[in-house]
């Protein structure tokens, strides 16, 4: 039974979170492409996730917060991918336990196990299906829309991933968090079509993966030219932020950067939709598409809540585990 304090706590974090989204960078794309994702589901899987909105998205960004929690976390948002071999990057193991006898678990912790660990979000969405446990099947695939969305972004599949190789730190924030925060809403083509079932999502995860890395070059190069350029508008300017001025990257900077990408963001992030979109299907399908109207787990335990007062309560006052971008 929920006492009524508890109820109280979560609903006191709850009520925080708007303001403390605005605080951080990176948390509006993730949260855009979780909900825009579930309008690519066929009718059946709607009857869940659209009542389910709001969840889906305001979760979407709860792997970022458990960094804050969990040393473990942090690896499974990225690849370092040139560590690993060089493109195409055929040589890398595509399978966890061939990768752990190659590598050992200390260097792919180190180096990052996005894919490998996708696989493993996927088997979890699928045994909540076949379970019928709603709870899990909301907060897993709020979760697996979060890494693989990670996925797309050529910064997490790149050693160089904050330009701190090259002079361009801070370049993640500017391609992952201040290019769609600036310009998403106002002009990118969001609708990604229907959600396909992905028969091979091994191959998929590393197809995904490996387009990331190849992009990071172009990334990189492209930021660095412009920064360069005489013609170039300033990078940094303080501008207004929750009634506060913050040094960022100026808007036209941004904005000229972004040109200079050729709409690459715009596309990682449409494909980032569909690709969500299709893993939470694929899932439903390898479960043997189960009815969604009536499931167990459909209102939360006080561990549930718990858990997510206490992962708020960490993010808002720890230390982030491991490397950051910032
Ligand atoms: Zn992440």
């Amino acid at each position: 039974m929920l006492t009524r304090k508890t109820i109280r706590i979560f609903f006191t974090s709850l009520l925080l979170l708007p303001a403390l989204c605005l605080h951080g960078w990176g948390f509006f794309a993730h949260q855009r492409i979780n909900r825009l994702a579930v309008f690519c589901l066929p009718p059946e899987m709607l009857v869940l996730y659209k009542p389910h909105l709001e969840y889906l998205t305001v979760h979407a960004t709860d792997p970022d917060k458990r960094r804050y929690m969990v040393a473990a976390e942090g690896p499974r948002h990225y690849i370092d991918i040139d560590g690993y071999d060089r493109p195409p990057y055929e040589n890398i193991p595509r399978s966890w336990e061939q990768a752990l006898a190659k590598y050992s678990n200390d260097s792919l912790q180190r180096g990052g196990i996005l894919p490998w660990y996708l696989e493993k979000e996927l088997a979890l969405l699928t045994r909540a299906f076949r379970e019928r446990d709603q709870y899990l099947i909301l907060k897993v695939s709020a979760e697996l829309g979060h890494y693989i969305a990670d996925g797309h972004v050529p910064l997490h599949a790149c050693s160089n991933h904050n330009g701190q190789f090259t002079g361009q730190h801070g370049i993640h924030g500017l391609w992952e968090s201040r290019i769609p925060e600036l310009l998403a809403d106002a002009s990118f083509d969001y609708w990604a079509g229907r959600a396909e079932y992905l028969t091979n999502p091994r191959a998929f995860f590393w197809r995904v993966v490996t387009e990331s890395a190849l992009a990071a070059d172009t990334v990189l190069r492209l930021e660095k030219e412009l920064s360069l350029s005489p013609d170039a508008p300033a990078r940094y300017a303080f501008e207004p932020r929750n009634g506060r001025l913050v040094r960022s990257y100026s808007s036209p900077y941004t904005i000229a950067y972004n040109h200079l990408l050729g709409g690459m963001v715009e596309r990682r992030m449409k494909q980032a939709i569909h690709a969500v979109a299709s893993c939470w299907f694929t899932a439903w399908v390898n479960a043997g598409q189960p009815p969604l109207r009536e499931l167990s787990h459909a209102t939360l335990t006080i561990q549930d809540l718990l858990d997510f007062t206490n992962l708020q309560r960490q993010w808002l006052h720890g230390q982030m585990q491991g490397r950051t971008e910032e």
